[in-house]
Formats: C-alpha cells, sequence, structure tokens
C-alpha cells in the first residue's frame, strides 16, 4: 500500500510485487458532522486539518506540516510533541487480505509511539472526533508550530522524514549528532546539518546511498552508546 510516499525508502531495485494506491477521488472523501470528521485514506492528512480546521474542529491541527495521506497517517501513527492522529480516532473502515470490510471501533483500536494497530491490508477510511474552536485561535496554534518546524527541520530538502524511531527517553538525532555523523555524505545523501535524524537528498541520489548511512548510524549509535536504532522509515 502506497500512501503519499514519504515515509518510504524504496531500494533501487524497484518493488518485486504489485504497489495499490488509493488514488481515485472516491477514496478521499472528507466529511463533517458536528465534532464529527470522516475521511477517506486516500486524502492527504493536510487537506484533513485544512477541513477541520475551516469547520471549526481542533485536534488535528497538531499535525500541521506532516506530508502524507490520512491511511499513511493512521498507519504509523503519525504526530509529534503535541500529539498524534490515534488519539482522535474513533473508527476505522479496513479491507481484509480475504477481501472482507469492516470497522473498527474505538475500544478494537490500539496507537502508541509511531505505531498502530490497524495492520490490516488497505485502510480505507477513519473518523476522528475533536471539539469546537474558534478556527482563528486554530490557525494562529498552527503558524507557529509550522514556524518551529521550519526552523528545526530541513524543510527545503527531499528526505523521508525522520529516519529512526527515538529510543525510549532519547532522542534518535541527538544520538547520530553524538556519533559524528551530522552532515556525513555518501554519494549525493547526506545526514542533515540542521536534523541529523533525518537524510537530506540531491538529484542524483540512490537508495543505496542512504542505505549506507543508515548502516554506519546504526553501526556507530550502537558501539558508541549501546542503543539499536530502529527504523521508523519503511524500506521496501
Ligand atoms: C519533511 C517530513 C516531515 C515529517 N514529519 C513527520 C512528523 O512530524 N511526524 C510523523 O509521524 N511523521 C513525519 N513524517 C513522516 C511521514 O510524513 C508520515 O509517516 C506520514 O504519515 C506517512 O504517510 P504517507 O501517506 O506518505 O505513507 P507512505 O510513506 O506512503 O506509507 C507509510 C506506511 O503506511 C502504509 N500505508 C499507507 N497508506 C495505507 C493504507 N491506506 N492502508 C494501509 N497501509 C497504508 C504503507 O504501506 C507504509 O507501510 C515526515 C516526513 C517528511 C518527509
Amino acid at each position: 500500500m502506497l500512501g503519499g510516499g514519504s515515509n518510504l525508502l524504496v531500494r533501487d531495485e524497484g518493488v518485486a510485487g504489485v504497489v495499490l494506491s488509493l488514488s481515485d477521488p472516491a477514496f478521499s472523501k472528507i466529511e463533517v458532522d458536528g465534532t464529527r470528521i470522516t475521511a477517506g485514506a486516500g486524502a492527504s492528512l493536510s487537506h484533513l486539518i485544512s477541513h477541520s480546521v475551516k469547520a471549526g474542529l481542533a485536534g488535528l491541527d497538531v499535525l500541521v506540516g506532516i506530508p502524507g495521506s490520512v491511511g499513511g497517517a493512521l498507519h504509523g501513527n503519525a504526530g509529534g510533541k503535541s500529539g498524534d492522529i490515534g488519539q482522535h480516532v474513533r473508527t476505522a473502515k479496513v479491507l481484509t487480505i480475504s477481501g472482507e470490510v469492516y470497522v473498527r471501533q474505538e475500544d478494537e483500536l490500539s496507537f502508541a509511539y509511531r505505531f498502530s494497530s490497524l495492520n490490516e491490508l488497505i485502510i480505507l477510511e477513519a473518523s476522528f472526533e475533536l471539539h469546537h474552536e474558534d478556527p482563528e485561535e486554530i490557525t494562529r496554534r498552527m503558524r507557529k508550530l509550522w514556524i518551529m518546524k521550519k526552523a528545526t527541520q530541513p524543510l527545503t530538502f527531499q528526505s523521508a522524514g525522520c529516519i529512526f524511531k527515538n529510543p525510549r527517553g532519547m532522542s534518535a538525532g541527538w544520538l547520530i549528532e553524538q556519533a559524528g555523523l551530522k552532515g556525513t555524505k555518501v554519494g549525493e545523501a547526506e545526514f542533515s546539518d540542521r536534523h541529523a535524524n533525518f537524510i537530506v537528498t540531491r538529484p542524483g541520489a540512490t537508495s543505496q546511498d542512504v542505505l549506507k548511512l543508515i548502516d554506519l548510524a546504526q553501526a556507530k549509535v550502537s558501539s558508541q552508546f549501546g542503543v539499536d536504532l530502529e527504523l521508523e522509515v519503511q524500506i521496501w
């Protein structure tokens, strides 16, 4: 399942299989009913956020600046310091590998740091419970968050976001930096000098370049700090 592809590294050889994408507009509908908003998994997360803000609904605004689709965000419980998508989910419609469609209720779902129990073949749709707030106030808050993100993340370069999950109580970026890897380059890929948990790429970069940097960080951080860095990015 391909969402927006913003958390994926596809090997140079490509994918030996079928890649599905919910690109038909039928999968991108967004509907508001009171404080409940329902979105197709193919919708972009930024559309869902802007719809909710226009309707004066707060909650998802903390996800501002996270690229990708609603389906991808649900799969990995996208979020940050101010909250994650999972805490607002009330129902999720899924399609199983045997072709059954069913709706999972809130009490059948669990979300944690970059984890969701939505492990069926396809997430089709989800509903979110939000709360009313003045759209101008929400927008002001979003603007602040966005400015902070722009100051700390290398958003002008191509990347797949954070490469590694933060180990419990630690920052993966800090560990990579302390291992002396900030700015280290392989081919046209390098650990960002703005945020070392981002690998930024320039034209001509290959997946192999990125994979070499990943191996290097895992080896150095393990030997210097005894910490095993776990991937956040999915490698296909
Ligand atoms: C600049 C930048 C900043 C980022 N900042 C953040 C951040 O602050 N917080 C954060 O959590 N992430 C962040 N990310 C990572 C990424 O944007 C999120 O993980 C995003 O939610 C991935 O969504 P996507 O649609 O692009 O998923 P993809 O990358 O396409 O896929 C990710 C995974 O989800 C699965 N998937 C996608 N759609 C479906 C579906 N409909 N059904 C079942 N499985 C599906 C895929 O199979 C894959 O395993 C950032 C990325 C970038 C490039």
